[in-house]
């Protein structure tokens, strides 16, 4: 990704400078909240919790290196694509909450300035309101919704876009509150709840999985005679 943002508007998108590391960014995916969504995945987290899909995000250092206005530029061509929302996960977002805030703040601006102010940013944190300090919880400032708690394996749900039952899907702002709350207490349908990607050498699996999907996942790839080496799922 280029670090170069002057398509984007100079001054008009503050922090856009600033580094962050991510793990993964994807568009268009259907299982991260409602429609058509830009999703990315933050590098980085310290909540280690069993069962965790996504142990590959948890090394700070690992991922890839890009700035705030790299990923502004994503949001922008999704935009333009018809994406209906962002969608920030991880790993922990608020691990980077500069970073976090710039691209909220950012994200919000670019909608108006491209004419979809309905288009949603929802953020995936495990921590808990009054868990971080309040300077770190404000990075969320910027976000339409949140989904906050860690998961946890043995409290199994299945409310849409939550892993786990004690985690919660909160409206913060009135788009928000329009966007999501005909899904907070909506349970998924039958079927699938991940979608695969692959690029011929990688999987990708977006979503939030029932439990038993991934080790299901597992066996339908090995019986096509695809095995998969080191999953993310596993310690
Ligand atoms: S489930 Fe989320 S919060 Fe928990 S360890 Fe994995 S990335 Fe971190």
């Amino acid at each position: 990704m280029a670090g170069n943002t002057e398509r984007l508007g100079a001054g008009v998108y503050p922090g856009a400078e600033g580094p962050v590391r991510i793990a993964d960014a994807y568009f268009p995916v259907e299982t991260l909240g409602p429609g058509r969504r830009l999703a990315l995945w933050f590098q980085g987290c310290a909540l280690a919790c069993p069962g965790c899909m996504s142990r590959h995000t948890w090394d700070a250092d690992g991922g890839r290196a890009a700035t705030v206005g790299d990923l502004l530029q994503l949001w922008d061509a999704a935009l333009a694509d018809g994406a209906e929302g962002l969608t920030v996960s991880g790993g922990e977002p608020l691990q980077q909450p500069s970073a976090l805030a710039a691209l909220l703040l950012g994200a919000g601006r670019l909608r108006l300035a491209r004419g979809r102010p309905e288009a949603d940013l929802l953020v995936y944190t495990g921590h808990e309101p009054g868990e971080v300090p309040p300077e770190v919880w404000a990075a969320l400032d910027g976000a339409d919704a949140v989904v906050t708690g860690r998961f946890r394996i043995a409290e199994p749900t299945d409310l849409v876009w939550r892993g786990s039952a004690n985690q919660r899907l909160v409206p913060r702002t009135p788009l928000g509150a329009r966007r999501y709350a005909p899904h907070l207490d909506r349970d998924y349908p039958r079927g699938p709840r991940v979608t695969v990607h692959t690029d011929g050498t990688h999987a990708r699996v977006y979503g939030v999985p029932a439990r038993g999907e991934l080790r299901r996942l597992e066996r339908a790839s090995a019986a096509t005679g695809v095995h998969l080496t080191d999953p993310s799922w596993r310690p």
